[in-house]
């Protein structure tokens, strides 16, 4: 099977007319070295009039940049990360990778806005468990590649200011994410719903492998590279599993227990994917490709922002169920590899217990409690079914709660007790639970709310807190884009941050209604 499309434009050998004094560190390739089956050189299509609406120095400094500290600088970094400089797009490439899409396989899928420019080293000073190999750079709203399908091959600023957000605010809940450098805006007209204008996100991981590019190996019946892929993401990302008898069953069970941590941290700080396609899922267990997402307001498990998504398949409540299944079909794809179905079948059943304990430990972190007991689980889903009965605030609540001191003759805080308005004998059933259950903690008050506050933050990207930024940033206004990112950077200093941000939405504000349409 070949990947050329001969009517697609490659890089061209002129030179660069736009020279800046900024140097950049230089790129290399490791995912181009896998060969032509893997990823085809496109050429970058700049943005017109490129214009920085934001960068990160935190995602700067892991790849050792220096972030823009004045106008000239930030005109450099917007021709760079606009797609203007040879030395950052000169290497560019579509990956190709297939997947399954709302649980329907939707065959050869692959970077159809997205474009990988090849690794800067991890700069990342402070001691670490974790090694990273080196940190991929991607373009995402590049322009048109043979994966494009219908699509135009831009992004919109819109959806754009929303994922650039959002990695960074996971990244400082400490969820593991893909991390947006910069963004840049341009002048260049889309259409999407209404007409909007085209931008580009750079954004950094380890790795952008997803399921579906071993997916789309292996249902090619293309077993050499699908073994070749294995071999690499080992080596580069999980070295132990290569002394595994079976690494590939290795590398499962390694996606498995990722992947469970990383649906508990998401369910503990409110976070729904909402369209976690198996495309969308990164082979690290990492989050990836923020489109329709949202921060839960009012917990309720069925809780969906994709409008796209009418049965609610992605909804809160059900991400553990989903990454299940989408693990089987990771399973599936790795069959080629493994000696029998039912190891892999066992690997990717290891899911649910695993899940349930970080659910369990994120949980019990969330209300003070030093470690889950058994019977702690009648404790969580009570409170739960109380915050589901009230339409509490998922990130409020948890907030307040260590303001609620254990001994039974204090009263509840009356911040608190507003999040159970409608049914507050449910709760206060709940507290009396609660208060006993304290009692057999070692730490005093004041020891577990600190631990309390560090765990549950006081601000998360709300729907409405995005909206304001992005109605700003599409007058050309991108003050309130880079304030919110600022207060994203210590989500849990609730003193440090405008309390307007660590506010719920109005009542009458419009819910988050998004389509995957970005
Ligand atoms: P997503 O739903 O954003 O994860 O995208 C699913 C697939 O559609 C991927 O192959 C994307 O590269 C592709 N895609 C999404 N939007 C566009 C677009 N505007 N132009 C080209 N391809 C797109
Ligand atoms: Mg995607």
């Amino acid at each position: 099977m070949t990947l050329v499309s001969p009517d697609f434009q490659t890089h061209s050998a002129r030179p660069d007319p736009a020279q800046t004094a900024q140097r950049w560190p230089p790129l290399t390739q490791s995912y181009a070295a896998l060969g032509s089956d893997f990823s085809l050189p496109v050429a970058v299509t700049p943005l017109p009039d490129p214009v920085l609406v934001a960068s990160s120095a935190e995602a700067a400094a892991l790849v050792g940049l220096e972030p823009p500290r004045n106008a000239g600088e930030e005109h450099d970094w917007a021709l760079a990360f606009g797609g203007h400089i040879e030395a950052i797009r000169g290497n560019s490439r579509a990956t190709v990778y297939a997947g399954h899409q709302f649980g329907n396989w939707a065959g050869q899928l692959g970077d159809g806005r997205a474009l990988l420019l090849g690794d800067w080293s991890d700069c990342r000073s402070e001691q670490r468990s974790d090694s990273i190999p080196s940190w991929e750079v991607q373009f995402k709203g590049s322009g048109l590649t043979p994966f494009s399908r219908m699509g135009d091959g831009w992004a919109v600023l819109r959806s754009s200011i929303r994922e650039f957000l959002c990695s960074e605010a996971m990244a400082a809940l400490g969820v593991p994410t893909t991390r947006a450098l910069c963004l840049v805006g341009s002048s260049r007209p889309v259409r999407r719903e209404r007409m909007e204008t085209a931008a580009m996100l750079t954004r950094l991981s380890p790795s952008f492998v997803r399921f579906g590019h071993f997916e789309h190996f292996s249902y090619s019946g293309q077993t050499a590279q699908l073994r070749q892929l294995t071999d690499w993401i080992i080596a580069r990302h999980c070295p132990q599993c290569a002394a595994a008898p079976q690494p590939a069953l290795a590398l499962l069970q390694w996606v498995v227990a990722r992947t469970a941590a990383l649906i508990a941290h998401w369910q503990s700080v409110g976070f729904v994917h909402g369209v976690m396609n198996t495309d969308n899922m990164s082979i690290l267990g990492w989050t990836i490709d923020y489109g329709p997402f949202a921060f839960l307001d009012a917990y309720n498990p069925l809780h969906t922002p994709n409008t796209t998504d009418r049965g609610g398949r992605y909804a809160y409540g059900r991400q553990p169920a989903v990454a299940h299944w989408n693990l089987l079909a990771l399973g599936q794809a790795l069959l080629p590899l493994i000696d029998k179905p039912e190891h892999a079948l066992e690997a990717v059943d290891a899911f649910r217990p695993q899940y349930v304990r970080a659910m369990q430990q994120q949980l019990a972190a969330k209300l003070g409690l030093e470690q889950p007991q058994p019977g702690d689980g009648d404790l969580f889903q009570e409170l739960l079914d109380a915050m589901e009965s009230n339409r509490s605030d998922w990130t409020r609540t948890f907030r307040l709660l260590s303001q609620l001191a254990a001994n039974p003759q204090t009263e509840i805080p009356a911040g608190l007790a507003t999040q159970f308005r409608h049914n507050p004998s449910r709760f206060t059933d709940w507290v009396a639970h609660y208060r006993a259950r304290l009692r057999t903690e070692p730490r005093d008050d004041s020891a577990r709310a600190k631990a309390m506050d560090a765990v549950n933050p006081a601000m998360v990207l709300r729907h409405h807190l995005a909206q304001a930024a992005i109605a700003r940033a599409e007058e050309g206004d991108f003050a309130e884009v880079r304030q919110l990112l600022a207060a994203l950077r210590h989500p849990f200093d609730a003193q440090t941050l405008p309390a307007h941000y660590t506010e719920p939405p109005a009542d009458d504000a419009p819910p988050a209604c998004l389509s995957c349409s970005s």
